[in-house]
């Protein structure tokens, strides 16, 4: 017997099927989807056999071993790699590679599997090693989160007590999931007339179109998932429901684990690599059938999908836009529920302006939540004109902000602020010389985290604590410009003395577990205000909060790039949604130096459509999505020169082969050097051009043995 093995190496030079001889004794546990060793030049690979040969006439080396004994790439998952190969130009391994959990992503020779039945983990990183055997353990730890008894044993079964013993490693049982969840009393709503109507028209789908969710902010879109998962349930079916990373994921996990109990499983970054392994093999066992997380979950190997939902379907963080496969999660959805026959439902307040269109057009199929749940009133929004309103105070807060803040406070309800950092940061500037301080190997300014007085470059990660003196004119002249939640923080102890506030952003988060703990706080009035960055601006549900205050809505407008007005509207109309959820009215305060911006003047009125219809012009105008597609190529090598005159080369060969595209570029990229790396980017803008495929096909391939040149290519980019 002969397989076709595809091994893990994210090279294009090996990016096919491999033959290999099955001896003997291995035959009858030979499956298509089952990992197998195998050598491979000098090393031992591991690989996923993708098709099964009766014999080949050359000579071919034989499978070391299988690795599985169930199927971790099921047909639908082999089917669906090979769709993203495809359309996103990515390698094969790539595209099977991001369906699964880092646990069954090993690098050679060290071997995790199911049929083991004991697996360690990792628990004290600090611990140095104080023999051989040790290290030797201990450094298979850095490639891999959890390995089998099997393996450590092999290297040395005393210096694995020993590590067990000091509490360095500990033992996982393979039943033993760490993920437990508890129904609590939480009891089913009854549904106002237009919550029903959206759970009927998707559960009698007729048409067999993905369903698009416009419902306001508070109109009850979670209750309404959560009625059409549980009838799928009934009918014997799974449901996926993804939701973006930031905050959302722990209050729809909490949620679903109420009404659901153990049948969820949830799939998100705040899992340890253990925890999504244990996860993941519970929905590859049929164990749990909804499955709730971030992008990546709509890979899950659920069987019999009954429905797919995608809440929040604007958020970009649905599209990988930084790594192959660059895929987005909405044409995933897409694609599984044709396979499966079954309804997707993309839901938001504030629709992506490509999905509106395709609603509009009749692609999607457009059901509507006008109001909120009870009739409530959408919160009033007020504008603050900061040209006029800076000149009178000196505080990022303005007086009317204030006075906003204090009667809310007074009241007994509380207030959430929320400060932009899309597109912004704080760096230190000269006051003598205006010198930046930039990374010294990226072409970035440095962020500075006031906290433990670094300078940080979120690009590489170079840090480097404030200098006493500008590095340019030795002046004692440096000052921080711009604004973080720590100045505001500030402030507001200076402004509100008495007032309890709660920071929440990425440095106050990152320890697990803190996010749910604080809003946990946050809900129980432990504080008066909530104040934070992206990270409260989505989905959160309290029923006190009746002001949200936005204290600087421009960052984001600023921004180069197409999407930026639409961004804009979307996070504003989500934070301003967070004011007046439950029987008080809300008010929304909006501090902008851009009052008169038409994206800015649409969320005052709450009118989505009227954004819609003036972003669709400008679009139309500028040739941008939905009225064009966009392809962006990124070309990325140490040699600046070589690389411009081949991103010439390749702009011209684009040229010559393409007939109905706009080609923009080669361009420097807004950050043009990343960790000593030089980038260029090509846009593409086009309808229909037949050809696409077959140049960019030939584009990689004849630069893929060439390490001094790398090109990637984003259909659709989120960003440039
Ligand atoms: P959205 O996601 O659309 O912003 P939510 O799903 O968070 O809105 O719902 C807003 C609030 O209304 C929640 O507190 C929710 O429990 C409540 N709610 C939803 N549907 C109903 C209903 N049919 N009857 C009463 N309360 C409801
Ligand atoms: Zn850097």
């Amino acid at each position: 017997m002969v397989v076709g093995v595809l091994v893990q190496l994210s090279s294009q030079n090996v990016d096919r099927v491999f033959d290999y001889l099955v001896p003997e004794h291995l035959i009858p546990s030979i499956k298509v989807g089952v990992r197998v060793l195998v050598p491979f030049g000098k090393q031992n690979l591991e690989g996923f056999i993708l098709e099964i040969k009766t014999n080949s006439d050359r000579e071919l080396k034989e499978i070391y071993s299988i690795l599985d004994k169930d199927v971790i790439l099921n047909d639908e998952l082999l089917l669906l790699g090979k769709e993203i190969q495809n359309t996103t130009l990515s390698t094969l391994i790539s595209a099977y590679q991001v369906m699964l959990p880092k646990a069954l992503k090993a690098k050679a020779g060290v071997t995790i599997s199911k049929k083991y039945q004991t697996f360690y983990e990792i628990k004290d990183k600090e611990y140095i090693p104080s023999s051989l055997a040790q290290r030797k353990i201990l450094e298979l730890f850095s490639e891999t989160k959890i390995i089998s008894r099997k393996v450590l044993l092999e290297i040395s079964s005393s210096a694995l007590s020993t590590l067990l013993e000091k509490g360095v490693l500990s033992e996982i049982k393979e039943e033993d999931y760490r993920m437990k969840y508890d129904i609590k009393r939480d009891t089913k709503k009854v549904l106002t007339k237009a919550q029903q109507n959206v759970v009927d028209s998707v559960l009698n789908d007729q048409r067999h179109v993905p369903f698009l969710l416009f419902g306001v902010t508070g109109s009850g879109k979670t209750e309404v998932y959560m009625q059409i998962i549980e009838k799928v349930l009934k009918k014997g079916k799974t449901a996926i429901i993804l939701v973006p990373e930031i905050s959302l994921t722990p209050q729809m996990i909490e949620h679903f684990s109420n009404r659901f109990g153990n049948q969820i499983a949830a799939l998100h970054s705040a899992l340890s690599e253990g925890e999504k392994y244990d996860e993941w093999r519970r929905i590859a066992r049929g164990e749990a059938n909804i499955v709730i997380g971030a992008r990546s979950a709509i890979f899950a190997p659920l069987k019999n999908i009954g429905i797919i939902i995608m809440d929040e379907e604007h958020s970009d963080s649905y599209k990988q836009g930084d790594k192959n496969p660059r895929y987005h999660a909405r044409d995933i959805a897409i694609w599984r529920g044709k396979y499966h026959s079954c309804p997707v439902l993309l839901g938001s307040a504030t629709p992506s302006l490509e999905s509106m269109a395709r609603a509009r057009k009749g692609v999607y199929e457009l059901v509507t939540l006008q109001e909120r749940v009870n009739g409530k009133m959408l919160p009033e929004v007020e504008i603050i004109d900061m040209n006029q309103e800076s000149k009178r105070s000196s505080y990022h807060i303005t007086n009317t902000l204030l006075k906003n803040l204090n009667d809310c406070i007074k009241r007994g309800d509380q207030a959430i602020l929320f400060l932009n950092r899309r597109g912004f940061s704080t760096f230190v500037t000269c006051k003598n010389c205006s010198e930046v301080i930039k990374c010294p190997n990226c072409d970035i300014t440095l962020t500075y985290h006031k906290s433990n007085k670094m300078l940080r470059c979120h690009y590489c990660g170079y840090a480097t604590p404030l200098p006493k003196e500008c590095p340019k004119c030795h002046e004692n002249s440096l000052s921080d410009l711009g604004v973080g939640t720590e100045k505001i923080e500030e402030e507001l102890h200076i402004l509100l003395p008495s007032v309890k506030v709660l920071r929440m952003d990425v440095d106050t988060t990152s320890k697990k577990g803190a996010h749910k703990k604080m809003i946990d706080a946050f809900r129980n009035h432990e504080y008066d205000i909530l104040l934070g960055t992206q990270i409260v601006a989505k989905g959160l549900d309290f029923s006190d909060v009746t002001l949200v205050g936005v204290i600087n809505a421009d960052t984001s407008l600023n921004i180069p790039d197409f999407r930026s007005s639409e961004n804009t509207y979307s996070l504003l109309s989500q934070v301003a949604g967070r004011s007046g959820r439950s029987s008080k009215t809300g008010k929304v305060l909006i501090q902008t130096f851009n009052p008169d911006h038409y994206a800015i003047s649409f969320v005052k009125h709450h009118d989505y459509l009227g954004f819609y219809n003036e972003e669709m012009k400008i679009r139309k105008r500028l040739g941008y999505p939905p009225f064009y597609f966009l392809c962006y190529l990124k070309i990325s090598g140490k040699e600046a020169d070589y690389l411009f005159q081949e991103s010439l080369k390749i702009k011209r060969s684009l040229e010559r082969n393409l007939q109905y595209t706009t080609i923009l570029g080669p361009t420097t990229l807004a950050v043009f050097k990343v960790n000593n790396i030089y980038r260029y980017g090509i846009i593409l803008k086009y309808k229909k051009e037949d050809m696409l495929y077959d140049i960019l096909l030939k584009i990689q391939n004849h630069y893929k043995n060439n390490h001094k040149i790398k090109v990637d290519i984003d259909f659709n980019p989120s960003h440039f």
